[in-house]
């Protein structure tokens, strides 16, 4: 079965409303490559201006809350963000696992959440240099993802993302046999659990994907597109990186 690539920026704490001109050529940059899925999530408080000139992409939330409402000073329900324009969010991002201590029940939640309300959900796993360096990636991952995954799992509303926290905005990436590897390990993980599922379901890449790398990377079995941070902030940076992926 063909798995259709998805590319996504996060755009991360960055963005006003200056920047609405680059959502606008990145929707366009969408429409002329249908083959390819394209979204940005954008900061909160861009999603709304963002849905009006989106074109082809779509547009998706960096992250929501588990519970529906109540007293949660300056948080976000899934169903907020849908009504704002979001379509999509993403959830257990490392940065959020690591500035707010979110966890794998959390993050599962939080994907359970936004099904709810109607969002598709990129669920992001990945592991630290000193997990790597120790030779447990693909264990330590596969746990994580197992983990973190919401109940009723399913390709039609989630994608994972495979993000190494030491290639995050930092320019290095892991060898292509340890990306092609860690894929592999991953879909057999969420075989164990989804079954027949797991076929379906896109595993992108993430950390300093960019125009140079973007094709060897998207190459790759089972690496069914990207999440990329700093190359997704303008229409030029993030041209070859969609181009790639078709
Ligand atoms: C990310 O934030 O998910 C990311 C992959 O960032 P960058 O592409 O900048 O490494």
């Amino acid at each position: 079965m063909g798995r259709r690539k998805l590319v996504v920026g996060n755009w991360k704490m960055n963005g006003l409303k200056a920047q609405l001109g680059e959502v606008e050529a990145i929707g366009a940059l969408a429409a002329r490559h249908p083959a390819v899925e394209v979204g940005l999530c954008l900061p909160a408080t861009l999603i709304a201006a963002a849905d009006g000139v989106k074109g082809a992409a779509f547009i998706g939330a960096q992250d929501c809350h588990m519970k529906d409402s109540g007293a949660h000073t300056g948080c976000l329900s899934a169903a907020m963000l849908a009504q704002a324009g979001a379509g999509w969010t993403i959830v257990g991002h490392s940065e959020r696992r690591q500035d707010q201590g979110e966890t794998d029940t959390d993050t599962a939640a939080k994907a359970l959440a936004a099904k709810a309300a109607g969002l598709k959900v990129i669920l992001c796993v990945g592991e630290s240099l000193d997990v790597r360096d120790a030779g447990d990636a693909e264990s330590v991952v596969s746990a994580q993802l197992l983990a973190s995954l919401p109940e009723g799992a399913a390709a039609d509303w989630l994608a994972i993302a495979y993000e190494p926290i030491w290639a995050i905005g930092t320019g290095r990436i892991p060898t292509m046999e340890a990306v092609e590897t860690m894929h592999r390990a991953l879909r057999a993980a969420l075989a164990t659990t989804i079954g027949g599922e797991a076929e379906g379901m896109r595993i992108l890449y993430g950390g300093s994907m960019n125009g140079d790398n973007a094709a060897e990377l998207m190459g790759i079995t089972d690496v069914d597109g990207g999440l990329v941070g700093g190359a997704s902030l303008t229409a030029a940076k993030f041209a070859p990186v969609i181009a790639a992926a078709v």
